[in-house]
């Protein structure tokens, strides 16, 4: 006798067509949060969103303001106690779509071309959004849904969720689950199925050294004071030695270091200095002594000055000392720092290396620390083996370079881990001209949710 979960599958192949027909009709809908033009359109996103929620069965459904763009929130509680609650996460607004002239079709007008859906957000992750959904569906069909369900759908994920903190905070009680499922991630490769368990954090600084008290002639006093760019520059300079270690003190006290196993599995990926050569057009690598490209970008921090600049910079000469210079400066952190103890990191540094001619200050520009989840998690363990039954394949493991600061407070705020995957591709031109998901990866991704559902109710307990 085929069992409820094979029914499902079945279903969602047999309604594929449908599913894409709605993605469609979702993606038609501009919903770019980054320009105040599309507002309502965002809006129209959120309503549009809700009422296919509401047709699938998905209950308590509300449209939640933020002090930006709406939060589409639904629950789905009819599992039982003894099951786990899931918060469903993602994001119903997109990127910008300019350079418009360099698209093949247009943008908010999807288009099927080799098995490859063509639009805006298809991949970026209206697509990924409809694969949940899609998964619920096919189950709803027959079955009563095996876990229970929250959703958080956002509209403000392009451009850096400013309110989502708040937001949070004030529907800590409404959000309360086990873990979250946020598929706004990707596999590495079509016949490499992902799962991203840990995330940099980031310490974003600027820097002022101040010299003379204003800009001065450097025939009259070039020799009798210490040009503040000078001072920058020795300041900077000094913060990475030829082996690519910060001499911040202190700096890797927190670093979580990095376990044999770990590094096994993070080096799976092996991606060759030539890789990374290709990737950058830079004439070599170079960094942390010591440690892979795969550990140096996902399981170790960085430091990286982002701007320089003072004094004069216009065309042909002009002999100044200027009074100030500035930098940007960021560093990418790893856990178990905070962005807190390298801020104080830092301004100890320059406290000890910085001229005693100049004075200088620190403003935190950005501060969201990293995150990781346990590899044998076990909502994570769970997704790997529906990874691996749907696509044949074990998953690879990753840790990410860049920082996904609503992983930071799901933690932080609900005190839940994300299970963090996707069915993107690198390919997929996300943010860019011509972005595209792959249907085929589209059909498998709602199969593994379905089967993860299952899987999560049956094989793994607490
Ligand atoms: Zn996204």
């Amino acid at each position: 006798m085929e069992s409820n979960k094979q029914k499902a599958i079945a279903y969602s192949h047999e309604h594929l067509q449908e599913f894409i027909n709605s993605l469609i009709e979702f993606l038609k809908i501009k919903t770019i949060s980054s320009d105040p033009q599309y507002k309502d359109e965002v809006r129209k996103g959120a309503e549009w969103l809700s009422a296919y929620m509401k047709n699938l069965g998905v209950q308590n459904v509300r449209i939640l303001d933020t002090e930006q763009n709406p939060v589409v929130y639904g629950s789905l509680m009819q599992a039982g106690e003894d099951k786990p609650t899931i918060l469903i996460y993602g994001h119903y607004d997109v990127q910008p779509v300019d350079p418009l002239d360099e698209w093949d079709n247009a943008p908010f007008d999807p288009v099927i071309k080799d098995g490859l859906l063509y639009a805006r957000g298809s991949s970026d992750m209206k697509g990924q959004a409809m694969v949940s959904l899609a998964a619920i569906k096919s189950i709803m069909a027959f079955d009563i849904l095996p876990v229970n369900l929250k959703f958080l759908f956002e509209g403000d994920e392009e451009v850096g969720s400013p309110s989502i903190v708040a937001f949070l905070t004030k529907y800590k009680d409404l959000f309360k689950s086990d873990f979250v499922l946020n598929l706004d991630a990707g596999m590495i490769a079509k016949d490499k199925p992902t799962i991203v368990y840990g995330l940099r954090g980031l310490a974003y600084f600027e820097i002022t050294v101040t010299g003379p008290a204003y800009d001065l002639h450097s025939g009259m006093f070039g020799g009798v004071v210490y040009n503040p760019i000078h001072a920058l520059s020795n300041m900077i300079a000094g913060m990475k030695n030829s082996d690519g270690q910060i001499q911040l003190p202190g700096f890797y006290d927190d670093v979580l270091p990095l376990e044999k196993k770990e590094r096994e599995a993070l080096n799976a990926l092996d991606n060759p200095d030539q890789y990374y050569m290709d990737q950058t057009g830079a004439k070599a690598v170079f960094g942390e002594k010591g440690f892979t490209n795969v550990e140096r970008i996902g399981a170790r921090p960085s430091l990286d000055a982002n701007g320089i600049w003072g004094g004069y910079t216009g065309e042909g000469p002009k002999t100044v000392i200027p009074a100030k210079a500035h930098a940007k400066l960021s560093m990418r952190l790893v856990p178990n720092q905070t962005p807190e103890k390298v801020k104080q990191q830092l301004i100890q540094y320059l406290e000890d290396h910085a001229p005693k001619e100049v004075s200088w200050e620190v403003k935190q520009l950005a501060s969201d620390p990293a995150c990781i989840t346990e590899m044998d998690y076990y909502a994570t363990r769970c997704f790997a083996n529906s990874l691996e039954e749907v696509m044949g394949k074990k998953p690879v493991f990753k840790r990410e370079g860049g920082s996904i600061p609503i992983s930071t407070h799901f933690q932080s705020i609900l005190g839940c881990d994300s299970v963090l995957s996707g069915f993107s591709l690198p390919g997929d031109r996300v943010h860019s001209p011509n972005e595209r998901f792959t249907l085929e990866l589209f059909e498998k991704g709602i199969e593994v949710v379905i089967d993860y559902f299952y899987r999560l109710a049956q094989e793994c307990g607490e």
